[in-house]
């Protein structure tokens, strides 16, 4: 499928790609041997006074480094890192709820809340629940708006390489053909990035859950529909168009029920909190959302543990599936059907690891997030400290 592609983009000999290489020599530099002057920054980076000088304004800007206010001109100034009291946020826009998350520089989450908000809320409601959120992480931390530096934001539905849900806005439709990284960059004054949840939640694991220390995961996020999050070697793998891991439009059935995508018979027809609920409604209509759904279960209610089971069975074979091409080390799971614990996590092990290839399925790792309702906006935390990549900046 042809996307448009007019923005500038960084090839590995760009200005841009210079200069982030720059950056990172100085935030390297100034990790190793603390505050410097910009004299010495100059002369221990090997970089020109002008090139020193032009990077340093921009990181103080972005509230890496702080500048000291010492007497003897510009370059005689000492610059530090200031990771401590410089924050950023990452949010999970759910289908039914926003969580927030708030993280110092230096990587050390400083608090989360998570709140109920009608499926289908508006942007308008969206950001205004955000802002309250955000307002209240705040309090906590006694910081003001000043310290955040960015944000970056979690979306169930598979965004192009720009944020901008791709060719199934139906998926998550308030937000179709807006371009959200902007409407949360206008209504709060830092920048965000925008990720598909499934591919944070696999950063957050990465970093902080299940998959640490591994080199190669795949977290399956099971929610409303399900999708997943591919870490190859240590990085983040986005496919060529950003829409890698779209686990839940695998076709399981191609002359089998419309998915939201246009297409017939994929997985999340089969297994996702939607279709869990359709299942239901006619005998439970009281059921109409994930926590209500895990309740039931969790109360013994027979409909709802089997409609889970099954739900288990069929995300274990596609899990197998994923084991079979991708041989990786760790498979995590998270989101809210995870939650629901054995009753789904049993059955979907068993046809994982009877449908895998037994040399691929050797040694293989099959978990739980230990995360929980934390870990998609934890992984908007991750993305926006540049964890999604090697050689971050902090
Ligand atoms: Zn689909």
């Amino acid at each position: 499928m042809a996307t448009d592609a007019p923005k500038d983009e960084p090839g590995p000999g760009s200005q841009s790609s210079l200069r982030a290489a720059n950056e990172q020599r100085i935030v390297a530099t100034l990790r190793t041997a603390g505050p410097l002057t910009q004299a010495e920054l100059a002369r221990r980076t090997a970089l020109a006074p002008s090139t020193v000088s032009g990077i340093v304004a921009t990181l103080a800007e972005r509230g890496y480094v702080r500048v000291g206010d010492e007497p003897g001109g510009r370059r005689g100034r000492l610059v530090q890192l200031d990771l401590e009291d410089r924050f950023v946020l990452g949010i999970e826009l759910g289908n039914g709820h926003i969580s927030v998350a708030m993280a110092t520089l230096s990587s050390r989450v400083v608090g989360f809340v998570r709140r109920e908000l009608a499926r289908g809320a508006s942007i308008t409601e969206t950001l205004d629940l955000v802002e309250t959120l955000i307002g209240e992480l705040l309090v906590e931390a006694k910081a003001t708006t000043k310290d955040i530096v960015r944000g970056a934001v979690a979306v169930p539905a598979p965004l192009d390489r720009f944020g901008v849900l791709s060719s199934s806005p139906r998926i998550f439709p308030a937000w179709a053909d807006t371009d959200i990284g902007g409407r949360f960059e206008e209504r709060f004054g830092w920048p965000f990035f925008v990720d598909n949840d499934a591919n944070l939640g696999a950063l957050a694991d990465y970093h902080w859950g299940a998959g640490r220390g591994c080199h190669s995961m795949v977290f399956v996020g099971m929610n409303y529909g399900f999708g997943a999050g591919i870490i190859l070697e240590g990085v983040l793998f986005r496919g060529a168009t950003g829409v890698s891991g779209e686990i839940g439009h695998m076709t399981v059935d191609e002359t089998g029920d419309f998915c939201q995508c246009g297409n017939r018979g994929c997985l999340n027809t089969v297994a996702s909190i939607y279709r869990a609920l359709e299942l239901l409604a006619p005998i439970h209509p009281e059921i109409d959302s994930a926590e209500k759904l895990l309740d039931a279960a969790s109360q013994g209610l027979p409909p709802a543990i089997r409609v889970l089971t099954d739900m288990g069975r069929a995300t274990g074979v596609a899990i197998a599936n994923v084991v079979n091409l991708l041989n990786p080390e760790v498979i995590v799971v998270g989101g809210d059907l995870a939650r629901a614990g054995e009753v789904v996590i049993e059955p979907m092990t068993t046809m994982a690891t009877r449908l895998s290839m037994p040399s691929a399925a050797s040694g293989l790792r099959l978990l739980t997030s230990p995360l929980g309702e934390r870990v998609f906006a934890l992984g908007g935390v991750a993305l926006a400290l540049g964890l999604d990549s090697p050689g971050a900046l902090v």
